[in-house]
């Protein structure tokens, strides 16, 4: 059938009501996606695996499915016949999934993530595994083993990172919608990077089994999607306590679409929107600074009141999370020991030399910074300088929020300081690279969840706004971005690849 949209521009929500209405089947769906895919990803790099046959497969059964519930009168799961794109750093099985790494290369999951599990019980099939940072420590994927994704926005910039594979995919309909992680802004600071929607939800509102480990105390998957209503849909199918994974919360899951209210006439009236003080730094550009007062005044037009608050210890957000976050990817890679996983690279002598070969060669610069920081902040007599001092100090950060949201329901900055920069920009200083995520550390530290919409442009380039909320909060964030998104257009923009296909 005829539709203005492609099959491959449609979100989620959308493309999931067509095949129920039978206006659409999956294969048309599915094959639509990887006709997209085939044209544009020599060009993006977007994917790193792309599951074409099994997927066109999965997607016949899928309508199958649908042909069987429709005769037996049955409604069909909320994503059935809609492809999924998942960041490489979850496990599928049977599919290679390389954390952006050497050392994981040919490694073949033999089990699904709790994440995967749950999108296909809700109808969904994969369709292939998005390019990170290599084990998801950067901002620009450019640390990935593989080669580097490029922004659709304009192909000589980063799309952000780690998640950027995902991001890509979803602003250049690669894909219809996407999982991520976010251990310290990869959701949230590629989607403000490319035009997309990125959620990091609360810790412990999803589980982490079959992800493979960063930071386990800050590690959180999230939908990465071209609209909030997406967001709400893939949250509300991935949330949920999950007996593997002893850091999920046993709190009923809130339907998070439904909460998302009318689409007209939305409103704010009542809402309390903080504004941290903090978040406006020297290093902010002004066309993004600019964005965010517009976004402000937007949110006041909608009945929101803002309110300027104190964050007092943002500063220490950075050095905290690059001590913490190290520390555990220190502890978590150990395990990649030439035996158990991956790769093993032989070499003369005793197991200590094989291990020392395998990870010297299968990890990447990036990595073995972190391993050597980490391991150097928790060894005896450093401990408690810096690991235990960092722990105090993070919660310090957790109680700044708690006071903040005993007087707003919402905290409101930019995701990031700058739109995307160049590839090759700031590989060659580390420093520069953290300071890309300087807006998108404290909320993981705090535990809290935060969510990056598009809010405007800077020379053809995307700028997003960040919106955090409570601790198990996703139905007040979720809202107000969706109150926001419907009575602008920013998100509508598409990046022109007419050049870039093949
Ligand atoms: N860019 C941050 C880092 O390099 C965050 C990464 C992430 O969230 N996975 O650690």
């Amino acid at each position: 059938m005829a539709f203005e949209t492609r099959l491959e521009q449609l979100t989620a929500h959308h493309a999931a009501e067509l095949v129920r209405r039978g206006e659409i089947s999956s294969v048309e769906l599915t094959r639509a996606t990887l006709e997209r895919i085939a044209a544009l990803d020599d060009t993006i790099h977007a994917y790193l695996t792309v599951t074409a046959e099994r997927a066109l497969a999965q997607a016949r059964d899928a309508d199958a499915r649908r042909a069987h519930l429709r005769r037996v009168g049955e409604t069909p799961p909320p994503l059935l016949g809609v492809p999924m794109t998942i960041k490489d750093v979850i496990s599928t099985q049977g599919v290679t999934t390389t954390a952006g790494s050497r050392i994981l290369e040919n490694f073949a999951p033999v089990y699904d993530a709790a994440v995967i599990e749950k999108l296909h019980a809700a109808g969904a099939h994969l369709i292939g595994k998005t390019n990170p940072d290599e084990f998801a420590m950067g901002s620009s994927t450019e640390n990935s083993a593989f080669g580097v994704t490029r922004n659709p926005w304009d192909l000589e910039r980063v799309p952000g990172g780690s998640s950027g594979g995902s991001a890509a995919a979803m602003a250049a309909d690669e894909g219809i919608f996407a999982l991520g992680t976010d251990t310290g802004g990869s959701v949230r600071q590629p989607a403000s990077f490319t035009n997309t929607v990125g959620l990091r939800p609360s810790y412990g509102r999803v589980s982490r089994w079959g992800v493979i480990a960063f930071a386990s105390s800050l590690d959180q998957v999230g939908p990465m999607t071209k609209d909030v209503r997406d967001a709400a849909l893939i949250l509300q199918c991935i949330a949920g306590s999950d007996a593997r994974d002893s850091t999920t919360v046993d709190s009923p899951v809130p339907n998070y679409v439904e909460a998302l209210g009318q689409a007209t006439e939305p409103s704010l009236q009542g809402l309390r929107v903080g504004v941290p003080r903090e978040y406006f730094i020297a290093g902010l550009a002004p066309q993004v600074e600019t964005a965010l007062r517009a976004a402000l005044t937007h949110l006041e037009t909608l009945g929101a009141e803002i309110h300027t608050v104190q964050l007092p210890h943002t500063q220490y957000a950075l050095p905290t999370y690059y001590l913490l976050a190290p520390a555990e990817a220190s502890a978590n890679l150990a395990r990649y020991d030439s035996v158990k996983y991956g790769l093993r690279v032989d070499a003369p002598g005793d197991v200590w030399d094989v291990m020392r070969a395998t990870r010297g060669r299968g990890f990447g610069a990036e990595v073995k910074r972190r391993i050597m920081l980490g391991a150097y902040a928790l060894s005896a007599g450093y401990y408690d300088a810096y690991y235990l001092k960092a722990q105090k100090v993070r919660t310090l950060i957790k109680q700044d929020f708690d006071n903040a949201f005993a007087q707003v329901d919402v905290l409101v900055s930019a995701t990031t300081p700058t739109p995307a920069f160049r590839i090759g920009e700031k590989t060659d200083d580390p420093l520069q690279m953290y300071l890309a995520d300087i807006f998108t550390l404290a909320q993981p530290l705090a535990g809290i969840p935060a969510l990056c919409l598009p809010c405007g442009f800077s020379d053809g380039l995307p700028i997003g706004l960040q919106i955090m909320a409570r601790a198990f909060d996703e139905t007040t964030m979720l809202r107000v971005a969706y109150a926001y998104e419907q009575t602008t257009d920013w998100h509508t923009r598409k990046p022109d690849l007419s050049r870039a296909a093949i």
